[in-house]
């Protein structure tokens, strides 16, 4: 139960999950764009960005689009997803992973979760194959910035001769293996959303190694346009590229990827040693293979430590009690302190849209559904993240002293 033995205020500035943090360079380049009159969706910026991210991840193609979002949706388009397409898809992931499946009217399978990094569970994919062997393609996210287990992936994908479209969307400047996450999948995708590692307020890039299919997606996404006088289509086009304005943010922030890695490290670390003696972990990962760019640091109640909370579709109550928590008591804290966190994604499974689309586990029948597991049984992993996991603000902004104050007061919920 939360006591405020130690008589902490609230924060006088809102502390954040994550917001954006500019450095100035990002205002010369959109100065340079202003001045130069490239206030368009071509310019230097765009060509520069496009150069300098392909070269960072290492990939031969990097293609500026208007976001994330746009670059899965192409991505979708350029690997042949269609009408009835079953495809395997991460499960507790941001909504926008897989929603441009659905864009072209294919079907979502959802994929359990595994206990190691948060990712999509290897065994439990293979199993999705056993039960649709047709299946061709797997849309793979990297949670909070944490590598998924790409290997054991790549070869179940491998074996049933599927396609990987890679959602790097929160990982930019992780590795795996000393590469890049993004370069693993046959297209990978990246977000300059405003509170991913580094920003142009918005903004994406969709990565290939094929040159052919990164200038289709150029085309696509400036409306199909044919080489021709006039304006002619073929093709169905998209108005998705990036902004050259946008382009300048990006520009400025590339140079800081790795200082605002190793910030967010920092605080990832700061957390871990700050909850030491509690009875809960931090997002793991594996230390041996993978370097994760620590987007969120997020933390894990145990099973013993949780008080009782239960949430519906659009409430939540729980149970205070005393040397337990929840995410809830924990999350309302912060926000009583002026701080925001959040809970973890809400797998996709357990969304009132997809509730009807098939869900396989590793150890479950593969048609199990979301009500038919307890929480903390080990059948549905995501789930059980879902109820005993938050993120912390992990705003790199953020002083050492201010994170202790939010050490301090995540602390005392388990007083
Ligand atoms: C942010 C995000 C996206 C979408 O990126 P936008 O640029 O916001 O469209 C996709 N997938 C994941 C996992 C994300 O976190």
């Amino acid at each position: 139960m939360f006591t405020n033995d130690k008589k902490i205020k609230p924060f006088q500035d809102k502390i954040w999950l994550s917001t954006p943090t500019m450095h100035g360079e990002e205002l010369k380049w959109m100065t340079d764009a202003f001045n130069k009159n490239w206030m368009s969706t071509v310019g230097e910026n765009i060509n520069e960005v496009e150069r300098a991210v392909a070269q960072t991840i290492g990939c031969k193609q990097a293609v500026a689009l208007s976001c994330g979002t746009a670059a899965l949706h192409l991505a979708m388009k350029l690997a042949g997803v269609g009408r009835g397409d079953m495809v395997f898809c991460s499960d507790m992931t941001f909504a926008a992973t897989l929603n441009p499946v659905v864009y072209e009217s294919g079907i979502p399978v959802f994929i359990d979760t595994e206990r190691d990094t948060w990712n999509m569970d290897p065994i439990a994919l293979e199993k999705a194959f056993e039960l649709y062997p047709q299946v061709k393609h797997i849309v793979v996210a990297h949670l909070y910035g944490t590598p998924a287990k790409l290997d054991e992936l790549r070869a179940v994908a491998a074996r049933h001769g599927a396609v990987v479209i890679e959602d790097a969307a929160e990982s930019f400047g992780a590795t795996y293996k000393g590469k890049q996450t993004g370069t693993f999948g046959d297209i990978g995708v990246i977000s300059f959303n405003g509170n991913k590692i580094v920003t142009g307020s918005s903004g994406g890039m969709l990565l290939t190694y094929d040159i052919e299919q990164a200038n289709k997606a150029r085309k696509w996404s400036t409306q199909a346009r044919e080489n021709a006088p006039w304006y002619q289509h073929e093709e169905l086009g998209y108005n998705y590229r990036m902004s050259n304005v946008i382009a300048g943010v990006v520009r400025g922030q590339l140079p800081y990827l790795n200082e605002h890695i190793a910030k967010k490290k920092a605080i990832y670390e700061r957390y871990k040693a700050g909850f030491k003696d509690l009875p809960v972990t931090m997002n793991p990962f594996d230390g041996k293979n993978s370097a994760p760019n620590f987007w969120l640091s997020c933390m894990l109640i145990d099973e013993k430590a949780m008080c009782k909370q239960v949430r519906g579709d659009l409430d939540v109550c729980y149970v205070s009690e005393h040397g337990k928590t929840c995410p809830t008591e924990i999350l309302e804290t912060l926000a009583a302190y002026n701080a925001e966190g959040r809970p973890i994604w809400k797998p996709m499974h357990m969304q009132p849209i997809y509730r009807n689309n098939p869900f396989v586990t590793a150890c479950g029948d593969g048609r199990g559904r979301t009500n038919a597991y307890i929480s903390g049984s080990g059948v549905d992993v995501g789930m059980d993240l879902f109820s005993r996991g938050l993120c912390l603000p992990s705003d790199i902004k953020m002083t050492e002293d201010v994170q202790d104050k939010v050490i301090e007061i995540v602390r005392a919920c388990f007083a």
